[in-house]
């Protein structure tokens, strides 16, 4: 999509401290980070977010994920990070791009904010 962010972002219009990228996913630090290593894994392909998700996108969506763990692992923080997924403004989304967060790096607390 022309004025996504995160589609700027994934084809390098926008620069981004990139942890790992391939042909279908992108992993980069988040510029105002919530813990001490925070970082996103989004998909190069648009889709607005979680709830777009259909069966096509399923085994993307586990790459996703397993990429998520990988990093986190290799950052330090294999053992404890959470991972969240805003969906809709209401529930504090604020790119339509779907993003998993990874945040680790300090105690977390339940339930969030
Ligand atoms: O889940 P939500 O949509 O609120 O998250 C968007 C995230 O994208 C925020 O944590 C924000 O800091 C991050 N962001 C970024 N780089 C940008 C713009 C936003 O990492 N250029």
């Amino acid at each position: 999509m022309n004025d996504c962010l995160f589609c700027k972002i994934a084809t390098g219009a926008i620069t981004a401290d990139v942890l790992y990228e391939d042909d279908e996913v992108l992993a980069f630090r988040d510029i105002a980070p919530q813990a001490p290593h925070h970082f996103l894994v989004i998909p190069r392909r648009h889709l607005s977010g979680p709830a777009a998700i259909g069966s096509d996108e399923e085994q993307l969506f586990g790459k996703m994920m397993r990429i998520g763990a990988e990093l986190a692992e290799k950052l330090g923080i294999g053992t404890g990070f959470r991972v969240v997924l805003n969906n809709g403004a209401e529930a504090g989304q604020t790119v339509f791009h779907i993003h998993m967060h990874i945040l680790g790096g300090r105690p977390m607390h339940w339930p969030p904010g």
